[in-house]
């Protein structure tokens, strides 16, 4: 139970345990009031006054009721997942992805295009078509549609709604406007990386700290910070800030690609030499392997010298680089991003190095696989309007 202190108001109080009971509902398939009241300390009328707020909103409904454990039997309330809906689009300099989601916050369904960026007005209707033409096959009401999340690598300034910084996209200082004028459904912008992040929160709900390293065909990484309990975070000049992620004072939080690692070391595509992205990013395994990367972990795992060789320079490295997180963060690190989806069988390996490199004796444990690998970007930016409405309920 919530109770109202100097600082939050009793209308605080009633919306913060309702969007707790609609949160509690919608990650469980079937449950009872009385589960409920228990399991979130909150009075049975008070919980009976809540869930029928919410079968009359349509976000949830009853159906059926459990076996009776003595006295009457208890109704089921179960979430209505398909009240809502909305679209993920991932831009990336080769191809773009999109994904449906609803409440529930899966990926219900996706695609993936082969599409070079182009700052061109052509670039931007091929956007807006693919959505329109995705949208209208799934067989989703437009009025069902939240909006569309987009994801895209590089600095997203959420004051000012401009794209400050893309080196992969080659584009600088766009007025996000600018990118989804065509776009017929209201649009929220996001870095790939916090978006593949906050998927991975999706997907777990046992850590309230962690770095999240995405290794794709560039480097990024995201600052995990869950605050408990939350309402998810706010628009800010019309753009979703989640509240679970640290944006820092520029929105340059988690540019880990772009840390130095070996001084005038190789050439980055940021015009700097010896950043961890020149090292780590998924083209260095991928380009021994005809560009992709599914072919070099299978030749990988079938014994192939010359790729045990590049994958073990390639551990050296991020186990470096992992180290250095670590003793600044002091905290979990999440492996996500392309190659986050084949490093499974190796933590042990990446472990091994960082437990000879811990000043403290660390076992190097601390760093998992990402758990959530489908479109993580696309999804995540699905989220930032899932997660807004959610955080209105
Ligand atoms: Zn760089």
């Amino acid at each position: 139970m919530i109770y109202p202190n100097n600082r939050t108001s009793n209308i605080d109080v009633k919306r913060l345990n309702r969007n707790r009971v609609f949160r509690y509902i919608n990650r469980h398939e079937r449950i009872s009031r009385p589960e409920l009241s228990q399991s979130l300390g909150i009075s049975f009328p008070t919980i009976l006054f809540i869930t029928n707020e919410l079968i009359e909103k349509g976000v949830i409904r009853e159906e059926g009721e459990f076996e009776s454990t003595g006295g009457r039997k208890a109704k089921a309330l179960l979430p209505v997942h398909d009240a809502r809906f909305a679209l993920g689009l991932d831009i990336t300099l080769n191809h773009i992805s999109i994904v449906l989601t609803d409440l529930s916050g899966a990926a219900l369904e996706h695609i993936r295009m082969q599409k070079r960026f182009e700052n061109t007005e052509e670039y931007r209707q091929f956007l807006a078509e693919s959505l329109v033409i995705f949208s209208h096959d799934t067989g989703v009401p437009n009025e069902k549609i939240l909006g569309v999340g987009i994801s895209l690598p590089g600095i997203i300034d959420m004051q000012q709604k401009r794209l400050s910084h893309s080196h992969i996209l080659n584009i600088f200082d766009v007025p996000c406007e600018e990118i989804s004028k065509d776009i017929p459904f209201p649009v929220a912008f996001t870095n790939d990386a916090n978006a593949a992040a906050l998927s991975e929160l999706r997907s777990r709900q046992d850590y309230t700290h962690a770095l999240y390293l995405s290794l794709s065909n560039s480097v990024g990484g995201a600052l995990i910070f869950r605050k408990v309990p939350s309402l998810g975070g706010k628009w800010d000049a019309g753009v979703w800030q989640n509240d679970n992620l640290v944006m820092g004072d520029n929105f340059k939080c988690g540019e880990i690609g772009h840390m130095t690692l070996i001084p005038g070391g190789k050439r980055c595509y940021c015009g700097k030499n010896g950043c961890f992205d020149a090292y780590c990013n998924a083209k260095i395994l991928a380009q021994h392997s005809d560009g992709r990367l599914e072919l070099f972990f299978n030749s990988l795992k079938e014994g192939n010298p010359v790729l045990k060789a590049e994958w073990e320079s390639y551990l050296d490295h991020l186990a470096a680089h992992i180290n250095s997180l670590r003793m600044l963060m002091d905290c979990k690190v999440i492996v996500g991003g392309y190659v986050g989806g084949f490093i499974e069988p190796y933590l042990g390996d990446l472990h091994r190095r960082l437990r000879d490199m811990d000043t403290f004796g660390d076992d190097g444990n601390y760093v998992e696989a990402c758990t959530y690998r489908l479109e993580a970007s696309a999804l995540g930016a699905a989220l930032l309007h899932i997660e807004a409405y959610i955080s209105s309920i």
